[in-house]
């Protein structure tokens, strides 16, 4: 604990006062993040780091194995944060980042693991998908790093669908006011991996591109077909 307290220490005698007018301004204005990043809490997958991204950039939520339960009536962190962010704040994008080496999907193809946390196990339920994904559409024969690499890849792409299982997402999906996407970062090689959704794979960025995305927004038809009108089709 010493370090984190030397930490603030630093923080507050030497990283604050140049950024004081920036910080007294977000207390005075509010915040006005321009993403929600839902990410692992693997200490090694930092947010603001991979994105360079300052205070009052990016809300942030993170949990074992950067998972969106879908939605229920009953309440839950990440849910009210989803909420919050689209509803309050106004975030047009929202990012699920997974990574590589993570320890929840580990968990998930290794279940022996968990057997002392039951609520790890419990929790990584809303993953399963990602993990019979991979049991059953890859080769049976790749090796087990890299078993545990695609079901996080595949992890990313569950938990987008269970995104729009929210009101909150679909409404604005569907007022084409908000948009998905599919992370993954590398922690050996600092790589960010970027799925897109037209290819269906996850890509290298290459700067100057246009950044692909996961799931785009769509104009809803703003007349209701009538019964007669989808006969007649
Ligand atoms: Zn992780």
């Amino acid at each position: 604990m010493g370090d984190l307290l030397k930490g603030i220490s630093s923080f507050r005698g030497a990283v604050f006062p140049d950024n004081s007018a920036l910080y007294e301004k977000l207390a005075r204005e509010g915040q006005s993040p321009q993403a929600l990043m839902i990410s692992c809490a693997d200490s090694r997958v930092m947010p603001e780091t991979i994105t360079q991204s300052g205070p009052g950039e990016l809300f942030v939520c993170r949990n074992a194995g950067n998972i969106v339960p879908p939605f229920q009536t009953m309440n839950g962190g990440v849910s009210s944060a989803i909420e919050y962010a689209v509803v309050a704040l106004g975030v047009r994008d929202i990012i699920v980042c997974g990574h590589s080496d993570c320890g929840a999907m580990k968990g998930l193809c290794h279940p022996e693991l968990l057997e002392p946390m039951p609520n790890v196990a419990a929790w990584l339920k809303h993953s399963h998908a990602a993990y019979s994904i991979v049991c059953e559409a890859y080769p049976k024969t790749i090796e087990d790093r890299d078993r545990i690499r695609a079901v996080a890849m595949e992890n990313v792409l569950v938990q987008l669908d269970h995104l729009r299982t929210h009101p909150s997402v679909a409404a604005k999906l569907a007022r084409n006011e908000v948009t998905l996407h599919g992370w993954f970062f590398d922690i050996e090689t600092g790589n960010v991996l970027i799925y897109d959704g037209t290819a269906s794979r996850f890509i290298e960025i290459e700067e100057g591109h246009p950044l692909p995305v996961a799931v785009t927004g769509r104009e809803v038809p703003h007349v209701v077909p009538t019964l007669a009108a989808i006969t007649a089709e």
